[in-house]
C-alpha cells in the first residue's frame, strides 16, 4: 500500500485526496471547506485513512456524503467517520447493491441523502441533484456559486462505466441528464470533479456534460451504436459496446439496456 494519500487543494478550499494504489484505477475523494463545516465527498476503495488525512486539513465539523454505492466510493475509510461521529450519507436506492460489496459498511449507520438536500458549510453551499444511471442511488453535488460540480461516477470521467450490472437503462439515465442539465446550463465556466478526476487528460467542464447528454440521448434511441468489444470483469468476460464523442473518451454501455 502507498505511504500517504495524495492531497492538494485544486480551487479556494477544494481539496483533491486520492487514492493509488498499484493495480488499481486511480480514485479520488474531496473536501470542501466552509467556515463553519467541511463536506467530504467519497470515501475512496482499501485506504482506511481518509478521516486522518481530513483532519490534519481542518478541525471542522464533517459530514460525508457517498456518491454512489460502489466499493471504489464507499469503501473501507467509511468506518473512521461513523466512529468519529461524523453523519455519512448515502442515497438508499444503492444500500442493495452496496450490502452485496465486500467490507460493505454498516448499512443501518447510513442517513438517508434527499434530493434538494442542502449542505450549508457557512459562506458556501452544495446541493444534493440525483443522478440516477450508474447506479439507482448516484448523485452529484453542486455549489452554484463556485461553478462546481463533485459527481462521483455519474457522469464518467473520460471513461464512463454503464455497461455492468446495476446501471439503469439509457433511457432512464437520459432523462436523469436532462434534469441535471436544466440545474447547470446557465453555469458556463462549471468545472466538473469526478470520482476518477486522472482518468480524464483534461478538466471537465459543461461541455463535457453536454457531450455525455448527447450521446446517452442517441444510444437510448437507436440513431447511434457504439462498436462492440469484451472485458474481463469480475473474474469473467462481459460482452458491450463503447464509442467516443467529443470530450467523452469511451462510453462503454451494455447494448441490452438501452429503455
Ligand atoms: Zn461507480
Amino acid at each position: 500500500m502507498s505511504e500517504k494519500l495524495y492531497t492538494a487543494e485544486i480551487a479556494p478550499g477544494v481539496w483533491q485526496i486520492g487514492e493509488n494504489e498499484p493495480g488499481e484505477t486511480p480514485v479520488d475523494a474531496y473536501l470542501i471547506l466552509g467556515s463553519e463545516q467541511g463536506l467530504v465527498v467519497d470515501a475512496l476503495f482499501f485506504r482506511e485513512d481518509l478521516y486522518e488525512t481530513v483532519r490534519k486539513l481542518t478541525p471542522l465539523p464533517l459530514d460525508l456524503v457517498l456518491t454512489h454505492g460502489h466499493p471504489d466510493h464507499a469503501g473501507r475509510s467509511v468506518e473512521g467517520f461513523l466512529k468519529a461521529g461524523c453523519p455519512v450519507w448515502m442515497d438508499p436506492a444503492d444500500h442493495e447493491l452496496l450490502a452485496h460489496m465486500p467490507g460493505a459498511p454498516d448499512l443501518s449507520r447510513l442517513s438517508p441523502l434527499k434530493a434538494g438536500q442542502l449542505f450549508e458549510l457557512g459562506g458556501r453551499r452544495l446541493t444534493v441533484i440525483p443522478c440516477p444511471g450508474h447506479t439507482p442511488g448516484s448523485v452529484v453535488l453542486l455549489d452554484r456559486a463556485w461553478q462546481q460540480l463533485f459527481s462521483g461516477d455519474s457522469v464518467g470521467s473520460g471513461q464512463f462505466w454503464m455497461q455492468i450490472d446495476g446501471c439503469l437503462p439509457l433511457k432512464e439515465f437520459s432523462r436523469s441528464l436532462d434534469r441535471l442539465w436544466d440545474e447547470v446550463e446557465d453555469l458556463p465556466l462549471l468545472k466538473i470533479y469526478p470520482g476518477h478526476r486522472f482518468q480524464s487528460p483534461v478538466q471537465l467542464n459543461l461541455q463535457y456534460l453536454e457531450d455525455v447528454r448527447t450521446i446517452t440521448r442517441h444510444l437510448a434511441d437507436g440513431s447511434w451504436e457504439g462498436e462492440e468489444t469484451v472485458m474481463e470483469f469480475g473474474g469473467s468476460l462481459l460482452p458491450y459496446r463503447h464509442l467516443a464523442y467529443g470530450m467523452m473518451l469511451d462510453y462503454c454501455y451494455d447494448p441490452k439496456r438501452l429503455g
